[in-house]
């Protein structure tokens, strides 16, 4: 019986050791904050960004989860990254410049155009902002939103169609963030966007670098500033 006993005991062992510990080393290797406090010191601090609330989310938001599985040892990197059907997820130091700008936080609304992997609307959302996405592209609106879903981004409502339209049922917006060069702001985000709102968006060709803009309402006027060259993927429009 003894005997019995402790061979089942070292069954037990084995099995803890063979099932177990593997199963806490992934979820241990999914664990890529160290890499993520790396990118906000040497990417984005270093470059000038200091809103706490943008560099507390930069901290947060597992990017490595947004981006495709053959990328993901790449999450971290100084670049975009490819996200499938020709299009990228930006470079951190971009996603958190264009987060500072926007100046998001608990209680404002914010739209974003051009969802693609649904990091920029997770950084708005870990921030504390209320988020509407919009992305042209319907499988990639797709996966974003399940993603979104699936890593307890509550706050961030998403959907299928052409932004140029806005979203006019929950605007005005307080903050307008486009991911994709456009070559004119396109007339009804201005129109849904706040009194005093801020919207950022790269404008320019879409073969070449475009410039990012700030443009501020107030009243009826609108002012736009040059923020800094920058490179993105074309506004598409729906046929
Ligand atoms: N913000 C994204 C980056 C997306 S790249 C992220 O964090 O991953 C730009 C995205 O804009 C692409 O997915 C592209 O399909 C989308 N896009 C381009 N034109 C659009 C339009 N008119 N309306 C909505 N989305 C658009």
């Amino acid at each position: 019986m003894r005997i019995a006993r402790g061979a089942t005991g070292r069954v037990l062992i084995v099995f803890l050791c063979i099932v177990l510990l593997p199963l806490t080393a992934v979820s241990a290797g999914d664990d890529r904050s160290k890499e993520r406090l790396a990118m906000v010191t040497v990417q984005i601090v270093a470059r000038g960004v200091k809103d706490p609330v943008t560099l507390a989310a930069m901290r947060e938001v597992p990017r490595h989860r947004f981006v495709p599985l053959v990328q993901a040892a790449s999450a971290y990197d100084d670049r975009p990254l490819p996200i499938g059907h020709g299009q990228t997820i930006s470079q951190p130091f971009i996603v958190a410049y264009m987060t500072e700008t926007i100046q998001p936080g608990p209680g404002k609304k914010i739209l974003e155009i051009g969802t693609g992997s649904g990091y920029q609307a997770a950084i708005l959302a870990a921030a504390g902002a209320e988020v509407y996405s919009i992305e042209i592209i319907p499988a990639l609106a797709d996966s974003a939103t399940q993603r979104l879903r699936e890593l307890g981004y509550t706050t961030v409502m998403t959907k299928a169609a052409d932004g140029y339209y806005g979203w006019a049922e929950h605007g005005p917006f307080d903050a307008i963030i486009v991911t994709a060069a456009t070559e004119f702001v396109p007339p009804p985000l201005i129109e849904q966007l706040k009194d005093g709102g801020l919207m950022i968006v790269p404008v320019g060709s879409p073969f070449f670098m475009q410039t990012l803009m700030l443009v501020q309402k107030t009243g009826e006027t609108t002012t736009s500033t040059s923020l800094m060259p920058v490179r993105f993927v074309p506004f598409q429009r729906a046929e």
